[in-house]
């Protein structure tokens, strides 16, 4: 864990907090009209929820939504999207 003590020292360039912490969140990734959630661990502000990802958490998305492109991702449906009308 020792990358990840330089990185608690780092400072928000949203609102310059400094209490900035591991948690685990939901990016959304778009397919077409549909949105997906990937789950990922990224440094998130406490203080404005600004989401700050490491190399690894980047390649993890992009490989992510290389799959969903490729439709070779395993996908499952929690929920629908509306749209009021
Ligand atoms: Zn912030």
């Amino acid at each position: 864990m020792g990358r990840f003590q330089e990185k608690k020292k780092m400072k928000c360039v949203i609102c310059h907090g400094e209490d900035i912490q591991v948690n685990e969140v939901h990016e959304e990734l778009k397919v077409g009209s549909n949105v997906v959630y990937v789950s990922v661990n990224a440094l998130v502000c406490q203080t404005c929820g600004e989401r700050y990802y490491d190399r690894r958490a980047m390649r993890y998305l992009e490989e992510a939504e290389q799959k969903l492109r490729e439709g070779k991702a395993k996908l499952q449906e929690i929920g629908k999207v509306l749209v009021y009308s």
